[in-house]
């Protein structure tokens, strides 16, 4: 038997004359207090693991998952029009919950439900990040917002793909279970699209590299996430998240994306005027929207594989905006009712201020987007005066706002 004192613990490096005795494996010796260290670690991770099914199950049981139509009653509260986007995204949260169930219940035939990230194709300014936001209020799990466009593969200027998930992580307030069940909405995912040309060295333009990182997490992945952001705190832990069960919802205008329809469906768009023309991609072509058109478009075939529920939206018209303006539950114009009537002021507007914002919106070619900050415009001046007036009534006038917006 060799002399004590030769022996290390290959951890903690001290010899069998410093410890009571050492475990031998193959390779080397471990003495008792750090296998009870290796012991306890390994029963913490496994109970944070229990744990966060535990919680999962909360989410995944079925009963109390709303249903379809439910959500799109919910929906239908904030978001005007959009009716196929809305049922589509209905149904696949509710499939989203079942998936879940079932692969919590593990049931006996083993059929694996799978995950149904889902995309929105649509022109901005249509509802994109507003259903994605409205889900997960309803849902009441952390839901995160990330522009693709920022993003970039690891080494080159911007955000690293995994920030996506330190974002949820802060949203979660730092547990990772919750995190695991949260929503990301990943917006402007067109703008990652493949593209044949790279002129960047420093950045990775042509979208591959990311589109390949970000296949990590659709896929569902246990992915090392740095709590504090990237690059910045090199000395961080790791937090480890699994993707599974985190829904993806992606956002972009694909623009262009119709002309791939076409081919795809031999439709000619010849002999049309550019204004026929545009209507006839928008309205009739975006809602033939799918896997290969997007292949075609730039999406890796594997990224495209991972989005199996795709939808679109459609340009809103001005019947849509006028009722953006007053319809939805925080709809803008009872956001001025509420602003006026914080300072006892009822306000009253004109329905011909209503049109007079539309058209300026559809002029300035922002879409919903628009209504806000033209709305602001006309606004500014009547919330500047109003309160320190002594009228009860302020009276919104289709010439005053006629007046505001040619300032
Ligand atoms: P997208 O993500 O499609 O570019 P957003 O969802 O960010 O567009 O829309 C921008 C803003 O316009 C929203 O905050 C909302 O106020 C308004 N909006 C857009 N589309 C709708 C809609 N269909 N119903 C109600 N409001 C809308």
């Amino acid at each position: 038997m060799a002399k004590k004192g030769q022996e290390r613990c290959v951890l903690c490096g001290r010899t069998d004359a410093e410890v009571p005795y050492l475990i031998s494996g193959l390779y080397g010796h471990i003495c008792p207090e750090c296998a009870r260290l290796a012991a306890d670690y390994v029963s913490e991770v496994e109970g944070k693991k229990q744990a966060a099914s535990g919680r999962a199950s909360k989410l995944g049981a079925i009963e109390s998952a709303p249903r379809p139509k439910e959500i799109k009653a919910y929906l239908d509260q904030y978001v005007i029009g959009q009716d196929r986007a809305k049922v589509v995204l209905s149904v696949a949260v509710y499939n989203h919950y079942k998936r879940i169930s079932n692969n919590l219940i593990g049931q006996k035939d083993d059929v694996e439900l799978e995950k149904s990230n889902i995309l929105l194709v649509g022109p901005t300014g249509t509802g994109k990040t507003l259903l994605a936001k409205s889900i997960a209020r309803l849902l009441d799990v952390p839901f995160t917002i990330v522009d693709a466009t920022v993003l970039t593969e690891a080494g080159y200027v911007g955000e690293d793909v995994e920030s996506i998930l330190t974002r949820l992580l802060q949203e979660a307030d730092y547990d990772p279970a919750k995190a695991e069940r949260g929503i990301v909405f990943i917006d402007e995912i067109d703008k990652i699209a493949r593209k044949s040309d790279n002129p960047s060295i420093t950045r990775d333009v042509s979208g591959e590299g990311v589109q390949q990182a970000m296949l990590k997490l659709l896929e569902g992945n246990v992915i090392n996430v740095p709590p504090k952001g990237g690059r910045k705190h090199p000395e961080q832990e790791f937090v480890h998240i699994n993707t599974q069960n985190i829904l993806f919802i992606c956002g972009g205008a694909f623009e262009g994306i119709e002309r791939h329809i076409a081919r795809r469906k031999n439709t000619r768009l010849i002999g049309f005027t550019a204004e026929e023309k545009q209507r006839v991609e928008h309205d009739n072509l975006l809602q033939f929207v799918d896997a290969q058109d997007l292949r075609s478009y730039g999406l890796i075939p594997e990224i495209v594989g991972r989005l199996p529920v795709v939808t679109y939206l459609d340009q809103l018209d001005r019947d849509s905006l006028k009722r953006i303006l007053t319809e939805p539950k925080n709809a803008l114009m009872r956001q001025y009712e509420r602003l006026f009537a914080m300072d006892g002021i009822q306000l009253e507007v004109e329905p011909a201020v209503l049109d007079l914002i539309v058209d300026t919106a559809l002029e300035r070619k922002l879409g919903a987007r628009g209504l806000r900050s033209i709305a602001e415009q006309i606004m500014n001046d009547a919330m500047f005066q109003a309160p320190s007036s002594k009228e009860k009534v302020f009276r919104l006038t289709a010439e005053f706002a006629k007046e505001k917006l040619a300032e």
